[in-house]
């Protein structure tokens, strides 16, 4: 390595260490209204409102929507999902996966912007905070003053809203998958189990922390989809850009003088783009893995331009080709690829739930013998059958075999009114004996049929082998 170039290793390590190691300046977002900023809050409000008032729901007696983890069952409105319907979770993540990557083709960090917890929650943090301290310039001012009375009540104010509402949040998650209204008794009366008490405070302190004080720096640093979402891009990607070929040069003029004859493009060099941003980049320098999409700048600066009497849009929805002045495809093969997968797993998900069964039938053939002969010499193979009755009533089953001429159950009366309560297994053994003279091979296939007597669309049927001697 040459002197010259071990310098500018050195510099660059440096630059690096600077970064990593910097003090983390505060950002205190200036307070923003338009028309992103009233999608974001609406977005805030359905999926808070979702999120804190779904598990008070009940449906037909119970929560409805649990994930009863001890039982292992996952109750959603009518539906009881039990382990063996990890299928659907499994296309439910598919299906969010190919959602993040439909809607990052389309339009970038639309999930970083609008959706994303650590978004939605910070937004709360920050409404709290603006309330409690007032707006930028007051908080600016609050934190650079002296510990007196006045700041330690404001900040203690501040903190303790955040905690309570963090413990809140900590009890809502945990009341997803412990009844939540048996919970609430628990906490009110203090007698939580140390699980529970775990997951409340674990939860609420991770809300507390990463909303109200780490912010950014979750985005920033600890985010992976921060870091991957580049790859999901490319010049058709809708981002968040401003027009530089328009903007510059920036300068501050006075309103409704020509600036372009003072050589001024329409960027007036406010800072209000700097001053709204949660992570608190300059948008103009271009496209930075900071951002996240939250579209306060556009409505920012569209106030300002609408002040100078300019078009509106110098920060806006583009693509990078469409700043480059070539032809724009916002919708590419790519994206409709896409487009087809989602549609087409969304609607393999609502069909197959449609048609779920709420019965399982397992059968386990017993290994200890590979057959019996009994005293009327008819060969016997013995099993024992699981039944699961997933539905949510009690059910009569009946139960039949077939696949080999002369075969039966042993113990038929046992086998025609198979009581299973709602949400409950049964474990049946079960004989089944043929005459060796229907035996033509040693290993036969035979069929199951388990069908409840009230409803014989409840009906599953399993296959599994009938062993005798080798005619
Ligand atoms: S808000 Fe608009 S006008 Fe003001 S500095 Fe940002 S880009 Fe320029
Ligand atoms: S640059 Fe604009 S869109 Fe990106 S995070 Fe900042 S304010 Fe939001």
């Amino acid at each position: 390595m040459t002197t010259k170039s071990k310098q500018s290793h050195q510099t660059h390590s440096q630059d690096i260490q600077d970064v990593l190691y910097a003090k983390r300046e505060k950002i205190y977002p200036r307070e923003v209204h338009g028309v992103f900023a009233n999608l974001r809050v609406l977005g805030v409000i359905t999926l808070l409102g979702l999120y804190y008032i779904v598990p008070w729901l009940t449906w037909d007696g119970r929560q409805a929507v649990l994930f009863d983890l001890p039982e292992r069952k996952f109750y959603i409105l009518n539906l009881v999902f039990w382990p063996q319907d990890f299928f659907y979770l499994a296309l439910l993540l598919v299906i969010a996966a190919l959602s993040l990557f439909f809607f990052t083709a389309l339009a970038g960090r639309l999930w970083c912007g609008y959706a994303c917890p650590q978004t939605v929650w910070t937004e709360v943090f920050l409404w709290i905070e603006r309330k409690v301290e007032g707006d930028r310039p007051k908080q600016m001012k609050l934190d650079k003053a002296p510990w007196r009375w006045h700041k330690f009540r404001i900040k203690a104010t501040k903190h303790a809203i955040w905690i309570v509402f963090s413990v809140y949040t900590g009890f809502t998650f945990v009341g997803f998958f412990t009844p939540i209204r048996e919970l609430a008794m628990q906490f009110y009366t203090w007698e939580l189990s140390p699980w529970e008490s775990f997951w409340i405070f674990f939860y609420g302190f991770a809300t507390y922390g990463n909303a109200g004080w780490m912010r950014e720096q979750v985005c920033i640093y600890m985010c992976p989809y921060a870091r991957f979402q580049s790859a999901m891009f490319d010049n058709n990607t809708l981002i968040i850009s401003y027009d530089e070929k328009r903007g510059d040069p920036k300068g501050s003029r006075k309103k409704n003088t020509d600036h372009r004859a003072q050589g001024l493009g329409d960027c007036i060099d406010c800072t209000m783009c700097v001053q709204v941003c949660p992570t608190g980049i300059d948008i103009r320098e271009g496209l930075q893995y900071q951002c996240i999409g939250c579209a306060a700048c556009i409505d920012v600066c569209d106030d300002v331009m609408d002040k100078m009497n300019y078009p509106k849009g110098l920060i806006r929805y583009t693509t990078q080709n469409a700043l480059m002045g070539q032809a724009v495809r916002v919708i590419r093969p790519r994206v409709i690829l896409y487009a087809i997968l989602l549609c087409g797993l969304f609607a393999s998900l609502v069909y197959s739930i449609s048609q779920r069964i709420p019965l399982e039938l397992d059968i386990i053939r017993d290994r200890r013998a590979l057959y019996q002969e009994n005293d009327q010499g008819l060969i016997e193979n013995v099993y024992t059958l699981k039944i699961i009755n997933m539905d949510q009533q009690d059910h009569n089953y009946q139960l039949s075999v077939s696949g080999l001429p002369s075969l039966s159950i042993v113990n038929q009366a046992q086998s025609q009114n198979i009581h299973i309560k709602a949400g409950s297994v049964l474990s049946l053994p079960l004989r089944l004996s043929v005459d060796p003279i229907d035996i033509k091979k040693p290993s036969n296939t035979i069929y199951f049929k388990v069908m409840a007597k009230d409803n014989p669309a409840l009906v599953q049927q399993e296959d599994n082998r009938f062993l005798g001697p080798r005619n």
